[in-house]
């Protein structure tokens, strides 16, 4: 089953609003002189995602939010709602992010509900998943993954799932320069698939699962290049248009 390969950039609380868009019109541009038959996404900070949708507005670039809460509004201070996020133009929202759930106390049971409310307001949802070094070390790979998957995903059918997107960061491999190897990437994609079968069947051929931890240029046509990679979630080398304009080059 042929997926379209998914490049999607997570600023995480980086680049002030001028900054991001700045950085979105120079990816449009870059993009304008050279297509790329991938899916593109950029997730600014919450509070730049509407002026970002709006610079990005006529090309190829889709906008998303880094989390959303779980209720469309009402007494929760500080919150964002997946309806603000649609609001505000965007079409994605990466939800159970490991920065996410290493200082905010996110679980499978909380991104579950984060996952209901993007399904119900129409948003992609990207679910990140991914073990420790510890946890691949003790031998819990396969135990962690499924945990997390199984979790994130109990209660909705695979209707509902039809537009997910898989997120398979592992957790020693953001922000440290260390990537997963081509052989452990593709492996762990594979196991990943083969658990999504279990619970969404042959949806499971259809959805993309991207790897995230350390993606830069010079690595990212090598991943990619793998038959269950379907894209990257990209952190560091998102934030300058040449290095994610060569990523998504390396798409293809
Ligand atoms: C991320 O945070 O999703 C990520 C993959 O970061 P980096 O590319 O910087 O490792």
């Amino acid at each position: 089953m042929a997926r379209q390969k998914f490049i999607a950039g997570n600023w995480k609380l980086n680049l002030t609003i001028a900054e991001g868009t700045a950085l979105v019109a120079a990816l449009a541009k870059g993009l304008a002189e050279k297509p790329t038959k991938a899916e593109v996404a950029v997730c600014p900070v919450a509070l730049a995602v509407a002026a970002v949708a709006a610079a990005a507005k006529g090309s190829p670039i889709g906008v998303g939010a880094q989390n959303t809460h779980w209720e469309d509004k009402g007494a929760f201070t500080g919150e964002l709602s997946p309806v603000l996020i649609k609001d505000a133009g965007a079409k994605y929202v990466i939800l159970g992010h490991s920065e996410r759930r290493q200082y905010y106390g996110d679980t499978d049971a909380l991104i579950n509900k984060r996952l209901g409310a993007a399904l119900k307001h129409g948003l992609v949802p990207i679910v990140c998943i991914g073990e420790t070094l510890a946890e691949r070390q003790g031998g819990k790979l396969e135990q962690v993954l499924k945990t997390q998957i199984t979790g994130a995903l109990a209660g909705f059918t695979a209707d509902q799932l039809k537009t997910l997107v898989i997120a398979y960061e592992p957790v020693w491999a953001i922000g440290t320069g260390v990537t997963a190897t081509t052989a452990q990437a593709q492996e762990t994609h594979a196991y990943v698939r083969s658990v999504l079968k279990g619970v969404v069947g042959g949806l499971a051929d259809s959805i993309r699962i991207q790897y995230g931890g350390s993606v830069k240029a010079d690595n990212a046509k090598e991943i990619l290049s793998q038959p269950d990679v379907d894209g990257a979630l990209v952190g560091g080398a998102a934030l300058k248009a040449p290095y994610f304009l060569a990523i998504i080059a390396g798409a293809g």
